[in-house]
């Protein structure tokens, strides 16, 4: 028997700039965050506390600017600062329809985002507010993977859900490799051990610390929130010890 009740209460939502892409090459596509706007509504109005991690690779990635001569420092805080401007982006298309939300950034952005604080996240989620993290964990060298897993902790998320452009992990990437399948479970042991492409090494074992689950999904099906936040099967869950 299924049912539509909640199995989490609070949710980290880990959005890579990419997710904001649609068919563009570069920057955002509206259409595209006013999908992801009304999917998150559905939660709200469901009474599920929903905190995103927003990425900025849509925009600038460090490596990337480093491989074409930039300074690798200089590149990754341009990499944080195109967090924050996704991050007005979402916000802007939550507001649009009629969703209270909240602006975070890990650094000083005066007058754009608030600073982060775990404390009045926590109330902002409690008010039912969408709050967006965005300026990754603050320091260069790191992704948003791993501010999705530190902020997941901080906030007491019960789940981190990592949208991806597939429907789950495979044991070979789908696209090159025709016989790869598709795990609808793994154990972070499993996931650390076969170094399967989940999210960065260290983003993982900070979940595994804090029995933090992951589940990873394609933000592009229909309902796809929905569908994990009430416990239908749905891309791949990570969780749990041994084996
Ligand atoms: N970044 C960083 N520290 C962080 C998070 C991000 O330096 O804590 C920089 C890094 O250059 C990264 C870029 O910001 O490539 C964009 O973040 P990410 O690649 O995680 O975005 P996504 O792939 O999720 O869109």
């Amino acid at each position: 028997m299924t049912s539509d009740a909640p199995i989490y209460k609070r949710i980290l939502l880990k959005m890579s700039g990419e997710a904001l892409l649609g068919d563009s090459h570069a920057g955002i596509d509206p259409l595209v965050l006013s999908r992801l706007a009304k999917d998150i509504q559905a939660l709200v109005n469901a009474r599920i506390q929903v905190a995103i991690v927003i990425g900025g690779g849509n925009l600038f990635r460090g490596t990337e600017l480093s491989a074409i001569g930039l300074d690798r420092i200089t590149g990754d805080q341009m990499g944080m600062l195109a967090t924050v401007m996704n991050g007005l982006a979402l916000r802007d298309a939550l507001e649009h329809i009629h969703l209270e939300t909240r602006l975070f950034s890990s650094f000083g952005v005066t007058g754009i985002a608030d600073a982060f604080d775990r404390r009045k996240a926590i109330h902002d989620l409690e008010q039912n507010r969408v709050v967006i993290f965005t300026g990754g964990t603050g320091n260069p060298l790191c992704t948003t993977d791993s501010a999705a897993s530190l902020r997941g902790v901080e906030v007491a998320a019960e789940a981190v859900l990592k949208a991806t452009k597939v429907d789950g992990v495979y044991s070979d990437d789908p696209v090159k490799v025709r016989t790869a399948t598709k795990y609808a479970k793994l154990t972070f042991k499993q996931v650390l051990d076969q170094d399967l492409k989940v999210m960065d090494l260290s983003a993982i074992a900070l979940c595994r610390d804090h029995n933090l689950p992951i589940h990873v999904f394609n933000i592009n099906k229909p309902g796809v929130l929905m569908d994990i936040v009430t416990g239908k099967p749905e891309g791949t869950v990570i969780q749990g010890g041994e084996s």
